[in-house]
């Protein structure tokens, strides 16, 4: 990644040092990563030129899209409503990578989502490249164009302070993710699952809604691995959980719970349609292709399920992880490819 030279350095205002230093205190004040990249946007709209500008981050994700991760001078409305949304891959804003930096007149071109637009009244906007990392973007109530002193000032607002306070976002959330995740299947791990679950069980107590958990394993996982090797082995591990994350929705979760064992969390999921999630996932391992599976006893990879639901079946998240096993180990004792919902005889 390019860095500045000392002669752009220099040709910087005295105007401009003085503010940027004040964003670097504002930004150094806060903890948090997001909030860092938050206060970034927010100290602009401080700056005489730009008190009636919205300005937008949007971030490059790892599989490419354009998620929008802070904005300022907009309500916590729009904040609530359009945080995490993506910008549509059609999006003229993404050619801002090829062509450095963009003016859009919004009536003619199809670049933020209408809804956004809508709500933010905003004419026209002048998208900036973030080096590789995103788009950063000055909305405006008119299609004026901004000084060309204005310009140069965001141009290097963005290589001063911008950049910097991204790259320490993408940072942290890397460290954080790979703190919480298993890296063979990018699931959950064990000891993030563990605290979740005892988090969103104390908010569905609050809240009364159900959370219910499907805990699965892999069928006669030892002979795939015996005939197979551990490499093959490791690559089912993989297209299960791929499997699994594909057939959930954005708030459920998937960790793995030990080896090839795997656990979904599906919060207001009662335990009837919990078990028809779990019915559904059976049958899309059973459907999916793996290596060889044709030498596996029942002729086909497959896996076993068991389903527990707070509050009906415990009010403990432990005791739900351990009735969700209980529910499972009858799946197995029952031949394996199955799935079962717990109930207060299967102790018995
Ligand atoms: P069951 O149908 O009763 O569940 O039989 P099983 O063979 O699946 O169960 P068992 O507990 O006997 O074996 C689990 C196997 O999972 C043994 C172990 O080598 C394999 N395993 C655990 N973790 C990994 C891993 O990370 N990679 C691979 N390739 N295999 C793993
Ligand atoms: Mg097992
Ligand atoms: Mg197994």
């Amino acid at each position: 990644m390019q860095s500045l030279t000392l002669e752009e350095i220099q040709n910087l205002k005295q105007k401009e040092i003085s503010f940027f230093l004040y964003s670097v205190y504002k930004i150094n004040e806060q903890k948090r990563s997001k909030l860092k990249l938050i206060t970034a946007l927010n100290t602009l709209t401080t700056y005489p030129s730009f008190t009636e500008n919205i300005f937008l981050f949007y971030k490059k994700t790892h599989n490419q899209k354009f998620k929008a991760t802070a904005f300022s001078n907009v309500s916590k409305e729009i904040i609530d409503a359009f945080s995490d949304s993506y910008l549509e891959p059609e999006s003229k804003l993404i050619e801002v990578f090829n062509q450095q930096i963009l003016e859009i007149d919004c009536e003619k071109e199809k670049t933020l989502p209408s809804n956004l637009l809508e709500k933010i009244k905003c004419e026209s906007i002048i998208a900036f490249p973030c080096a590789d990392l995103g788009i950063f973007i000055l909305a405006k109530k008119n299609k004026k164009s901004i000084s060309e002193t204005d310009r140069n000032f965001l141009k290097h607002f963005v290589d001063f302070i911008l950049r910097p306070a991204v790259e320490l976002a993408i940072d942290n959330e890397r460290n954080f993710n790979s703190a919480i995740r298993d890296p063979l299947t990018n699931a959950y791990n064990r000891g993030y699952l563990d605290l979740y679950l005892e988090k969103e069980i104390k908010f569905a107590e609050r809240k009364k809604f159900p959370v219910s958990v499907v805990m699965i394993d892999i069928d006669y996982f030892k002979n795939y691995n015996d005939l197979n090797g551990h490499q093959k082995g490791d690559k089912v591990l993989i297209d299960v959980v791929k499997t699994l994350m594909t057939n959930i929705r954005g708030y459920d979760i998937v960790a793995r719970y030990g080896g090839e064992e795997f656990v979904i969390v599906l919060p207001h999921a009662n335990l009837k349609s919990a078990t028809k999630k779990a019915e559904l996932i059976r049958q899309k391992i059973r459907d999916f292709v793996f290596f060889n599976e044709g030498m596996q006893p029942n002729g086909n990879l497959t896996i076993s399920l068991g389903v527990a639901t707070f509050p009906n079946n415990t009010l403990d998240s432990k005791e739900l992880l351990h009735k969700a096993d209980l529910a499972l180990y009858m799946s197995k004792a029952d031949g394996r490819d199955k799935t079962t919902a717990y109930a207060k005889k299967l102790e018995h």
